[in-house]
């Protein structure tokens, strides 16, 4: 495994639309695993194939459950990991959508950035996992706002794309102002 450069706002691979995948082989096993630890290590619970320069449609998460209250007790061995688990996923395609939430949310493209987006509260998503066969998964929270962040990734459009002209221009240069100071 290895891990991965994550691309930067503006970087032009971030607005082009993902290829799909045709077959998942071991080639597309390696860049999902490789996806996979690039997300631990920037603490991400997200992260498309496009923002580490790869123009495929593939997504990697791993969302932490959002109230530790629903954490399994600790008695039941051995317990379920909290949250959604590792998904490795090819193709995703949302066919559903239900609700609406507003969640604050960051991009490991856009460092230090938190804007807050509304977003669909559940949605129902068909993709290939890292073996090729088909997975439909219903979820909502942060699971489904997660998803739909990261597939508009492989559609060429970020975070800062799901707000208004003004908020965005605001969004934008703070973002550029954190840039140069971090320069
Ligand atoms: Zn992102």
């Amino acid at each position: 495994m290895a891990v991965l450069t994550i691309r930067l706002w503006p970087d032009e691979v971030l607005r082009r639309k993902a290829d799909p995948v045709e077959t998942v082989d071991d080639e597309v096993c390696r860049v999902l695993n490789d996806m996979a630890e690039t997300m631990y290590r920037q603490n991400g619970i997200g992260l498309a194939a496009p923002q580490v320069g790869i123009s495929r449609r593939m997504i990697t998460l791993d969302v932490p459950s959002e109230d530790p209250e629903e954490d399994p007790p600790e008695h039941l061995s051995p317990a379920p990991p909290p949250g959604s688990g590792l998904l490795l996923v090819v193709n995703p395609r949302i066919t559903a959508r239900e609700g609406k939430l507003v969640v604050t949310e960051g991009c490991l493209s856009f460092p230090g950035l938190e804007i807050d987006i509304q977003r669909s509260e559940r949605i129902t998503v068909e993709y290939l996992d890292e073996t090729g066969t088909p997975r439909t998964k219903v979820c909502d929270g942060l699971l489904a706002v997660c998803f739909q962040h990261e597939i508009d990734h492989l559609d060429g459009v970020v975070f800062t794309d799901r707000v208004g002209l003004v908020r965005r221009r605001l969004a934008l240069r703070d973002y550029e102002k954190m840039r140069r100071e971090e320069a």
